[in-house]
Parts: structure tokens; C-alpha cells; sequence
């Protein structure tokens, strides 16, 4: 098979852009242009609901990819330009501005968009997606008015630590009793509403939303219960949808994302590659069409649909194991697998207090180890996953992190130290690895 002599990649963010950058580094010679709707440089999103929107990282901190960076390793730009159609028979681009693109490949990295605010009003609801959201809403955060976010999943409740860090009074409402338990299971939800709590957050959950009225500064939301919170700014964190709508016309199998086989090549066709928030590749573990929301999937999946334009004959197969972070408060958070899927669940350490620092550890029906979730504890994720990738047990997952938790308690029993959570400085995202620094 022949490698092609062009390939446009659409979407400029962490997935198009990684993309970009495997197929330098897999050898790929020939033209490469990069197309992003969005007129601003390639950006990283992690940083728009933690460190950006606090303020302590400019834009510079949160770049994935500089001007000059793309022009040296021969990255064509056509950024403020949204991809309108997609021709797979004469395998064109056609651009919202008219401009005609040629490919021999093409891959799809569109990623998502926030799910939009069920409530409009004049001013004053935010959602937090791309970076003019989080700087429309950091702007907002300079007053001292109180914020309502709606909805508790990670963006949620990561806005709320960082409103609350600014001193804003915060309040998360959301329909479900312990909403990260969507991820975790309920009664390890329950530890992460415990964290608002103990830094002062007020939690409404088991009760939705009405109606949101008012504007900026003045807001009134309105619960399902009948009772009405008064709020200067109001974030509505409700998930994301892929970014497929352009693709409708397309031919490509596009069914919540673009269905791709395990070599993220979009299905039924030749020379589209699908990466990101926006595909949904075969996982020939599970068995199944997956669609993943994480910085860390985008990043694999732009890996390994790179290696597999430039070298067709040696495919590699998207197989990495889940993994996702999240910073919340004094909490950093690690995921690995699927623990939604779990059967049955262990704590080692401990989830709760100040000084928190412990695992949830995941089992399926027949004690394989389904997932992990790590609190201020780098290395018992490290442990888990090892262990994940080996298909290791739940019980091998219990003893090596008691022994990690044995180990560490012994040197604390020599240094009179306290194990203290992660310092913010010291769990800061780190840019271009997504795992803790
Ligand atoms: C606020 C926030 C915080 C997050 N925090 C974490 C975290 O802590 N840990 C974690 O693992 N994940 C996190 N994520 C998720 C992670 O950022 C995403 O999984 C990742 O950005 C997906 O990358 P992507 O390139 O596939 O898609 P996106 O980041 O969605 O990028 C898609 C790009 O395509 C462009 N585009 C869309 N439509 C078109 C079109 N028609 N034509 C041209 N361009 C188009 C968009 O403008 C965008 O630049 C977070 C996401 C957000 C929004």
C-alpha cells in the first residue's frame, strides 16, 4: 500500500494536533494541512476549568501548537475556517468559506461541544468549552456575586472549586444524589460530594432545574422542588455531543461519533481516519464501539491513526486502557478503566478529610480488575495501571497497593510528616502528558 502524498487533518486541538505531529515523527513526507474553526492557535482545554480560568495560566501556558512551531515542521494552517462537507468520492474538503481542499487522507478530529443550556437568558450562562467561554466566564468570576453550576460531573464540579478558590460562594445543583457516581458507583460518589462540603460548596443534588431568569449579576434559578437560588453567574456543565453535524452528508457511518474499526479508520471507507472526542473506535477487548471524552484518548488515538496512514502494512490497534484525570480542590483525581461497569469496589487509604490519600480499587464478575480511582496517590495509579494493561485481578490490585500503603506509612512512622494532599503546584496539570507531574 502507498502512502498518501496529502493529508488535511480537521480539528485543531489536542487530537488534530497530535495528530499533526505523529505523522512527522512516523516519516510522513508530503503536505499536511491542519483546518480549525477556531481563528485562535491551537490550544490545550484541560487548563479552561482549572488553571486558565484561575487565572494562573495565560495562553501561552495552555498552547499546544506555536506558529512557528507548525511552519517548521511543515503544518499548513487554515485556522478560523470550519470544515462545511466532506467528499469521500472525490475525496474533497469543502470549507464554510468556499475553499476546496484536495486529500489522499483525511483525519476527522472535530472533537465535541458543550452540550447547550437548556435555559437562555440575556446574560450571565456560561458554558465552558473553548477558551473565549473560559475567559467570558473568568471575566464574570472577578465580582463577588454567588455562582450556581449546574450540573456535578467533572467540568462541574472542577468550575466550582476554581469559582470557590476565587472566592465566589458556589453552589452545584445537579438531578442525580451523587453525580459522580455516573463514573465511580454512588458510595464512592459519595466521597467527592464530602469534598465540596468540606471546602465550604453547597450541593443541591437529587433535584433539577426549572428555569434560569434574570441576567448577568441578577439570576434567578429556579429548582424542580419550587426552590429559587439567587446566583450572579450560572455555569451549566451538562456533557458534550460530538461535533458530527458537518459529517451528515458525508456517507461515513456517524452514529454518536464517527464509527471507526480498531485502527481508528472510520468504517466502510478508504483513507478516513477518525481520532478523539469524535470517534468511536472498535475495542477489540470489550467488543464494542467506544466514544471517550479524555485528553489522554485523544492523545492515542491521534498516535496510532498517524502510525497507520504512514505504515498500512504494520496496523496497530487502538487498545489503551481508559485513563482520565481530574483537579478538584485539594484533590487529584485519577482514573483508570471503567469502574462504571464494576461489580465490586475496595478502598485502600483513605477518601475523606484533609489529608486524603487513597484508591478505590474496581472488580468485574469474575475479579479481573475493571478500573481504579486514585485521590492524591500517583503511584497506586501507576500500580493500577500496570495492572490494567496486564489484565491483573482486583486482588492483586488490593495487596500491591496495601503494600504501597504499608510502605508509605512506615516512612512516616521515621519522618514525624503527615501524608499532606497534593499541593496544587505540586499535582498541576502538566502540559503535552496529561499525568500528574
Ligand atoms: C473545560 C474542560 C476540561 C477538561 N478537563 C479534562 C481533564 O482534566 N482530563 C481529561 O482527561 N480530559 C479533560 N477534558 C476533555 C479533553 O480536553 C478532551 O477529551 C479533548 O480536548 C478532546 O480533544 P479533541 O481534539 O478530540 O476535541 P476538542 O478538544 O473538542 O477539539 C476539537 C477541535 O475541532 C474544532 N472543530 C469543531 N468543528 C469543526 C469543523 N466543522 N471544522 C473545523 N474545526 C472544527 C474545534 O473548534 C476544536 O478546536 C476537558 C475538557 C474540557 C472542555
Amino acid at each position: 500500500m502507498s502512502i498518501p502524498s496529502t493529508v488535511v487533518v480537521v480539528g485543531s486541538s489536542v487530537a488534530g494536533v497530535r495528530a499533526a505531529q505523529a505523522l512527522r515523527t512516523e516519516g510522513f513526507p508530503g503536505r499536511l494541512i491542519m483546518v480549525g474553526e477556531e481563528p485562535d492557535l491551537p490550544y490545550d482545554k484541560p487548563p479552561l476549568s482549572k488553571q486558565f480560568l484561575a487565572g494562573s495560566a495565560d495562553v501561552a501556558r495552555v498552547s499546544l501548537l506555536t506558529a512557528e512551531t507548525a511552519e517548521a515542521s511543515g503544518i499548513e494552517l487554515r485556522l478560523g475556517a470550519a470544515a462545511d462537507r466532506l467528499d469521500i468520492s472525490t475525496k474533497q474538503l469543502h470549507l464554510a468559506d468556499g475553499t476546496v481542499l484536495d486529500w489522499d487522507a483525511v483525519v476527522l478530529a472535530t472533537g465535541s461541544a458543550a452540550r447547550p443550556s437548556p435555559w437562555t437568558t440575556e446574560s450571565g450562562v456560561h458554558v465552558v468549552r473553548t477558551m473565549g467561554d473560559a475567559r467570558a466566564l473568568r471575566d464574570e468570576l472577578q465580582n463577588d456575586q454567588p455562582v450556581v453550576v449546574v450540573g456535578g460531573g467533572f467540568i462541574g464540579a472542577e468550575v466550582a472549586a476554581t469559582a470557590h478558590a476565587l472566592g465566589r460562594q458556589v453552589t452545584v445543583v445537579d438531578p442525580l444524589h451523587a453525580p459522580i457516581g455516573r463514573l465511580v458507583g454512588s458510595e464512592v460518589g459519595e466521597f467527592f460530594t464530602e469534598l465540596h462540603h468540606r471546602h465550604g460548596v453547597t450541593t443541591v443534588f437529587g433535584v433539577g432545574v426549572e428555569s434560569v431568569s434574570g441576567r448577568a449579576g441578577d439570576l434567578t434559578v429556579t429548582l424542580t422542588d419550587g426552590r429559587e437560588l439567587r446566583a450572579g453567574t450560572v455555569v451549566v456543565g451538562i456533557g458534550a455531543t460530538p461535533n458530527d453535524e458537518w459529517l451528515a452528508t458525508s456517507g461515513l457511518l456517524v452514529e454518536n461519533g464517527v464509527i471507526c474499526d480498531e485502527y481508528c479508520r472510520a468504517v466502510n471507507t478508504a483513507d478516513v481516519y477518525a481520532v478523539g472526542d469524535l470517534a468511536r473506535c472498535f475495542r477489540p477487548t470489550s467488543k464494542e464501539h467506544l466514544r471517550v471524552e479524555h485528553w489522554t484518548n485523544a492523545v492515542d488515538s491521534a498516535a496510532i491513526a498517524a502510525h497507520n496512514i504512514v505504515c498500512p502494512d504494520d496496523l496497530r490497534s487502538h487498545q489503551a486502557v481508559e485513563y482520565v484525570w481530574s483537579d478538584q480542590y485539594d484533590w487529584k483525581i485519577q482514573i483508570v478503566g471503567r469502574p462504571a461497569l464494576a461489580t465490586a469496589h475496595a478502598v485502600v487509604g483513605t477518601l475523606t478529610g484533609d489529608t486524603a490519600r487513597g484508591a478505590a480499587v474496581y472488580s468485574d464478575e469474575s475479579g479481573r480488575l475493571q478500573g481504579a480511582v486514585t485521590v492524591n496517590w500517583p503511584k497506586a495509579l501507576m500500580t493500577c495501571r500496570r495492572l490494567m494493561a496486564a489484565d491483573g485481578t482486583f486482588e492483586d490490585a488490593r495487596t500491591e497497593l496495601d503494600a504501597l500503603l504499608s510502605a508509605a506509612r512506615q516512612k512516616l512512622g521515621s519522618a514525624p510528616q503527615v501524608v499532606q494532599p497534593a499541593s496544587r503546584e505540586a499535582t498541576r496539570y502538566a502540559v503535552g502528558s496529561g499525568d500528574p507531574v
